[in-house]
């Protein structure tokens, strides 16, 4: 085991000086048996939420969830969560205790904890103290419930997310019992808020075994995103594809770098797919507006988990966008860049490449295609290129004082100035822009 921070042998010696027990638990102790260091350190201990207010009546401490018995302690700028022992009991909304109580037993608070790798605790003085076999489950890489799976996953639904969640994050795999009682309460998850799914979800397409597990936990995910059902052993008939529908998302999920913008659209793309399926004479599958379809599904899903508007209409636009056919020419490159953003566009081609790498390896090998749009694109942002109304040496006020009057002709000629930009008619400079602009009013006037 790594040592603890110093403020996290602070918080514990504080709290033995006053004659409590107290022990680091949960995450922590869980990262740090895997090797890894922990984020965020949650402690453990006997004393109530008044005694640890007294305790550090000399720091910063908030009032984060007294009834649960929770404080939060500042030492130093690190933030500590200090909860005290406690039993929860009845659970008759499938998510939050009907009541907690306190109690000045290690193992009753072990044993409401969700997996035995996170009911593990650690003090200097005591070493590990793990009443549920929680050390040997991380050796042997299984998420496993403590006590009667069923009976823990109907107490509170959101544990069958995390169980997923942390199966992609930490790359374990979820103990058999565990994982069919998951599916057998998996409509508990009906009683969890569409935020806490989000935030699962998330974090669970960013996780390192993402692929595997998006596959193997499709019926619980499902629960939450019936969508996703359908590309389940959807057979494209198509040579291009050697995967089912699920099978490919799975892999662009994976391979697109672990940022949940990307992710969401991988895990979106060919949603559609299932509702916009038709052969022709030959038996070839074929899918023709299934972006649009994946999009318009996309915007519904990630409407009701309740994402924002701008991750939301980044992942739509991306899902609409992904089978777009960019040109290598310098003018559909910037054309794109305008449409998109350039931010958009890199991600397009992230996706786009990662999609490709997903198909049939004997027939579509366009890494190169993304390779020369990519070093375009990156030429265009480093020698400043103009690419959008934004970078054009002319605005709007210009015209005005050339004398165009207000009204839409103004940005009519601005569009038709930024065209021949792009194509290379004009230099982007302000005298040039001007001067064409006087000739388009002048061919225009009974327009203007
Ligand atoms: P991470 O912070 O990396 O997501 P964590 O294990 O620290 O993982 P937290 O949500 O911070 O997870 O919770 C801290 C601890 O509280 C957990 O390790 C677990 O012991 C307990 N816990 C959290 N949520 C639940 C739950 N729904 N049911 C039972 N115990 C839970
Ligand atoms: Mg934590």
């Amino acid at each position: 085991m790594r040592g603890l921070t110093r403020q996290t042998d602070e918080v514990l010696d504080m709290l033995h000086e006053a004659g409590y027990k107290a022990y680091i638990v949960g995450g922590c102790v869980r990262d740090m048996l895997m090797g890894k260091e922990p984020e965020d350190y949650d402690i453990t201990t006997s004393a109530r939420p008044e005694e640890i207010k007294k305790v550090f009546s000399g720091k910063k401490t908030i009032d984060t969830g007294i009834a649960h018995g929770t404080v939060t302690v500042v030492i130093d700028g690190q933030a500590f969560e200090i909860t005290t022992f406690r039993v929860e009991a009845g659970y008759s909304d499938g998510r939050r205790p009907d009541s907690v109580s306190f109690t000045g037993n290690l193992k009753e608070d072990a044993a409401r904890r969700d997996f035995t790798m996170n009911s593990i605790a650690f003090n200097r003085e005591e070493g590990i103290i793990d009443y549920f076999g929680g050390a040997a489950d991380i050796k042997a890489g299984v998420i496993r419930c403590v006590g009667d799976p069923k009976a823990r996953f109907r107490e509170d639904g959101l544990r069958i997310i995390r169980a997923v969640r942390f199966s992609s994050v930490i790359g374990f795999d979820i103990e058999e019992e565990t994982r069919n009682a998951a599916l057998e309460c998996r409509a508990s998850l009906k009683n969890i808020s569409e935020e806490r799914i989000r935030e699962e979800l998330i974090k669970f397409l960013c996780g390192k075994n993402v692929r595997r597990q998006l596959t193997a936990n499709i019926d619980i995910l499902g629960e939450v995103i019936p969508e996703l059902l359908p590309m389940r052993g959807f057979d494209q008939k198509n040579d291009h594809h050697i995967y089912d529908v699920l099978e490919h998302t799975a892999a662009v999920v994976e391979a697109v770098e672990a940022q949940p913008r990307l992710r969401l659209a991988a895990l979106f793309h060919d949603i559609g797919k299932p509702r916009r399926f038709s052969e022709d004479e030959e038996g070839t599958g074929h899918f023709f507006g299934h972006a649009r379809t994946g999009a318009e599904m996309a915007e519904e899903i990630m409407s009701r988990l309740k994402f924002d508007s701008r991750s939301k209409s980044d992942v739509v636009t991306l899902v609409r966008s992904h089978s777009l056919r960019i040109e290598v020419s310098p003018g559909a490159v910037k054309r794109a860049m305008n449409r998109l953003t350039p931010e958009i566009f890199f991600d397009l081609l992230k996706l786009q490449r990662a999609d490709n790498a997903a198909l049939n390896p004997h027939l579509s090998q366009r890494a190169k295609h993304y390779d020369k749009l990519k070093a375009m694109a990156d030429d265009i942002i480093r020698d400043d290129q103009c690419f959008s109304l934004k970078n054009l040496k002319v605005n709007g006020r210009d015209l005005l004082r050339l004398g165009v009057p207000r009204g839409p002709a103004i940005g009519r000629i601005l569009e038709i100035l930024l065209e021949q930009v792009i194509d290379g008619d004009i230099p982007n400079e302000k005298r040039a822009l001007l001067e064409r602009s006087r000739l388009i009013c002048e061919a225009n006037a009974d327009f203007i």
